[in-house]
């Protein structure tokens, strides 16, 4: 399916369908049935038709899978393993990733609406060098030999946090599952993943493929199922160790609280985002515009960091907007399967109806409307990308996360107002600098409280490089180090040199 000039869809052949092979609960190493028998359908966003059914996880399921991660993380081998055996195990991991990549990036594609070719040749890899790159921390996980004030050997030990339950979200399944379970599983953590219910079936096939890899029974359990009743009973168990949230900052609220009123267990929260991308009169001024589409429209807008506050500073404001428009014409908007495809389907109706909701939103409160502003063809849950120019801090739209293909321009003169106006969000996951003048980058980025900058590009995300949120963002990181160090302790040991009364 694509889209023609005349604003209509057509369907062009789909080069790969994915068979559905996984979609029951996967505990201790087993697919089974949930202990209720229901499932609930997951929906391809292309055409809103069902997909398949799912099993659906509630309370007890949870509780059998924390049973089996427990028991895995007490008495198993997983945790006393030698980290090279670890990094082996993971490296395979990878590899069978790789290998199943098509099939994984066609899952992400129907079940999410993400395009095909990116799976296949950007969020798959990724998530296989991801593996990679934990599994290679596995064998160099140590703590310090310790100078204590008087004559003790002392030193730290890191050691696995225990049982960790992971909430995902629905836009980078992939990504999510590898970035999560990547560094647990190197640390020596045994783990519940559960997967946001609009987009389950990837994280069955990973969980399928943990078990080829050679990882443990019990050591990954994947419980599918919805948020208040599967995701909440991981945040509220009293024998899980740490959650891992990413998704929403409303959710990341309640995973707090479950956590604080059962065991104080460890939380760590990658939440929401309204990233400013600022660009200066000096700017790279082809380069900024491309930035500004893409820091905005990639990934349908569904993007934590997505850079939809475009800050344009006056002097270029007006060709800038120009070229905007102009080059908004040439982006396609289809099917997620055909390769000229640059937009694929927002990934459920509810999303859908939102974006749709905040682009009223816009159009009320007096921004000029560039480009888009409706739904796109008349199946399925495609946006046309939409730019709003002439938009004020106070507006809706440059207030709140949106998360679609919506992009607000605002006009600024100075760089301390752009300063001032760009942290004057809740928000705190990320920013843009684009300008030729070093001054000003390092200004900027040491002055915006966000936990990305990135200076002259955008969405520069790396496996060794952190990131998270500042503010109602979140705190904690993934990926990097970082990523790795919340799923350990850290133990001091300390003991006397010399036979000596040491009080
Ligand atoms: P969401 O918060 O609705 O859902 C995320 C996950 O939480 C899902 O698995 C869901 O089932 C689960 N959940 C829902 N209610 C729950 C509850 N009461 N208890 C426990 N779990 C519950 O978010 P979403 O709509 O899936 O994702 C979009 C949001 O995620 C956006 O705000 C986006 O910015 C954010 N996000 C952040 C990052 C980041 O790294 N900071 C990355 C991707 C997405």
């Amino acid at each position: 399916m694509s889209i023609e000039s005349n604003g209509k869809l057509t369907h062009k052949k789909m080069k790969f369908v994915p068979e559905i092979k996984f979609t029951k609960l996967f505990i201790n190493g087993q697919f089974v049935d949930s202990i209720s028998g229901k499932t609930f359908e997951t929906i391809d966003p292309r055409t809103g038709d069902v997909i398949t059914e799912v099993a659906q996880g509630i309370k007890e399921d949870v509780d059998l899978a924390v049973e089996a991660a427990r028991d895995a993380f007490d008495n198993g081998p997983w945790p006393r393993l030698p980290g090279t055996q670890r990094r082996s195990i993971l490296m395979k991991l990878a590899d069978l990733i790789d290998e199943n990549a098509e099939e994984l990036a066609a899952l992400d594609a129907i079940d999410g609406g993400k395009l095909f070719h990116d799976g296949k040749n950007i969020d798959i890899p990724s998530a296989a060098e991801t593996f990679r790159y934990y599994a290679g921390a596995a064998d160099k996980i140590h703590g310090d030999t310790l100078k204590m004030s008087r004559e003790f050997q002392a030193y730290t030990l890191r050691e696995p946090i225990g049982v960790v339950g992971h909430i995902t979200p629905w836009n980078f399944p992939s990504m999510m599952f590898a970035m999560k379970v990547g560094p647990a599983l190197a640390a020596g953590c045994t783990m519940i993943v559960k997967p946001a219910e609009q987009t389950p079936l990837s994280a069955l096939y990973y969980a399928h493929l943990t078990k080829l890899a050679g990882i443990p029974d019990g050591v990954v359990n994947v419980v599918t199922g919805y948020g208040p009743i599967a995701g909440a009973a991981i945040s509220s168990h009293m024998d899980i160790d740490k959650v891992s949230f990413t998704g929403s900052t409303e959710v990341g609220r309640l995973i707090m609280k479950d956590a604080a009123v059962s065991n104080l267990k460890q939380v760590s929260l990658e939440l929401g985002g309204k990233s400013p991308i600022i660009i200066f009169d000096d700017a790279d001024f082809d380069k900024a515009v491309d930035l500004a589409l893409i820091g905005s429209l990639y990934n349908k807008g569904e993007i934590c960091v997505a850079g939809s506050r475009v800050f344009v500073q006056e002097g270029i404001y007006d060709k800038f907007v120009k070229k905007l428009e102009e080059k908004v014409r040439s982006w396609v908007v289809g099917d997620p399967f055909d390769a000229d495809s640059q937009q694929g389907p927002q990934v459920e109706k509810k999303q859908f109806e939102k974006i749709l909701s905040y682009i009223e939103h816009g159009k009320r409160e007096g921004a000029t409307l560039l480009a888009g502003g409706k739904r796109f063809g008349e199946k399925g849950y495609y946006i046309e990308p939409t730019i709003f120019t002439d938009v004020k801090d106070d507006m809706i739209i440059a207030k709140e996360e949106i998360f679609g293909p919506v992009m607000s321009v605002l006009k600024f003169k100075t760089m301390d107002e752009v300063i001032r106006r760009a942290n004057a969000t809740k928000y705190g996951l990320a920013a843009g600098v684009i300008t030729e003048n070093l001054n000003i980058a390092n200004t900027v980025s040491r002055s915006i409280r966000a936990g990305a900058i990135w200076i002259n590009c955008y969405f520069a995300f790396d496996r060794d490089s952190p990131y998270g949120g500042y503010k109602m963002s979140g705190f904690g990181r993934d990926m990097g180090m970082d990523g790795l160090d919340k799923y350990l302790h850290v133990k001091s040991v300390a003991t006397p040199i010399y036979n000596t009364p040491w009080l």
